[in-house]
């Protein structure tokens, strides 16, 4: 920790904070420069708080500079880390495409949006069976019925399944329900109860931006289901909120290499959620695909004008191949696959 003091600090409010530092068992290096002195605390940092010695006398400011996130951290683990989804890698050059409707419906309308989806050539399949709705009015998702549905679909093309999961008490159906990737939804990145839990079990889990999360914030979400034991995490980009109005949210493109660099897991977008109509996803996701990303989730109707949820932002199923096309040309482009 760097702890700044301010101009003019005298003596024995330096003196304190070296103390302090001393009292927790760690060792000082003292800088006096013309105008001001700073104070380096050598050890293990985790023992202090920054606002400790803020309260101080004298003190400025005092800042970590060793980051709170470690298990996720690319300096502790430099090589990508590709997460294994019942065989399917993420994380390596293999793009993987995600898609499949907001929620499910029916069987018949997951059958047919399966179909959809691998015709398309995509590797796994997206589902809603809980959905976190702004109003309490609005279809709420099909539950656990909904899971069964979707498994059906599914298997009928060994396509993976990717949901939701919003209340930690529905961990274990899901477990039953063998799904294969736990969606933690933007709402709930700092539902750290929720984190917690999917940080004990061996599943893979998205773990998505919240409305208006830093990057740290994000990163350190994902150290909390790390810390768990759980390290198969997939973070993804789906938009963030700012004072723009012409569009559902911001896709912030930044995020994408900011993260590669920051962390060893892989970064996936979801460019649906991001624009929030369908003809803005095309562009989106292929942005996504040129910045690096490893991966996208993509929302996909079979027929977009009656989805029960999102229906301004699926894409049809022929949108959907076509889009398949156009960014395996940008896939190659940057030296990956689709
Ligand atoms: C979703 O993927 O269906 C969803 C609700 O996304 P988000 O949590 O990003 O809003
Ligand atoms: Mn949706």
């Amino acid at each position: 920790m760097i702890i700044v003091m301010k101009h003019g600090a005298a003596d024995t409010e330096v003196d304190a904070v070296v103390s302090k530092i001393r009292e927790a068992g760690l060792r000082e290096h003292v800088s006096r420069g013309a105008e001001l002195t700073i104070i380096g605390a050598i050890g293990d940092e985790g023992k202090l708080s920054p606002a400790h010695f803020e309260m101080m006398p004298g003190v400025d400011r005092a800042t970590r500079v060793v980051k709170q996130y470690k298990i996720v951290s690319r300096d502790t683990h430099p090589q990508g880390s590709i997460i294994n989804i019942r065989g399917i890698p993420l994380g390596g050059e293999q793009i993987q495409v995600i898609a499949g409707p907001c929620s499910i419906e029916t069987q018949e309308q997951m059958d047919i949006a399966a179909d959809a989806v691998a015709a398309a050539g995509c590797s796994m399949m997206r589902g809603g069976a809980f959905k976190p709705r702004t109003s309490p009015y609005a279809f709420q998702g099909l539950g656990v019925e909904g899971l069964e549905i979707f498994q059906q679909a599914a298997r009928s093309h060994n396509l993976p399944i990717v949901t939701e999961l919003m209340d930690v008490r529905m961990l274990d159906t899901f477990i039953e329900h063998d799904v294969d990737v736990i969606q933690i939804g933007a709402r709930n990145m700092q539902n750290f109860d929720l984190l917690k839990e999917v940080g004990r079990v061996n599943k893979p889990v998205i773990l998505k931006r919240g409305l208006s999360a830093t990057i740290s914030e994000w990163l350190m979400s994902a150290e909390y289901i790390a810390a768990g034991g759980n390290h198969n995490i997939i973070f993804c980009e789906r938009g963030i909120r700012t004072f723009e109005t012409a569009y559902r949210n911001v896709l912030d493109i930044t995020a994408i290499p900011v993260l590669k660099r920051e962390t060893h897991l892989p970064v996936i977008v979801d460019p649906s959620h991001a624009g929030g109509k369908a003809w803005m996803v095309p562009a989106l996701a292929q942005a996504a695909v040129a910045a690096g990303a490893d991966g996208l989730l993509i929302e996909m109707h079979p027929n977009p004008c009656e989805a029960w949820c999102d229906a301004d932002q699926a894409l049809s199923p022929q949108e959907l191949k076509q889009l398949m096309v156009t960014l395996s040309a940008i896939a190659t482009a940057v030296g990956r696959k689709l």
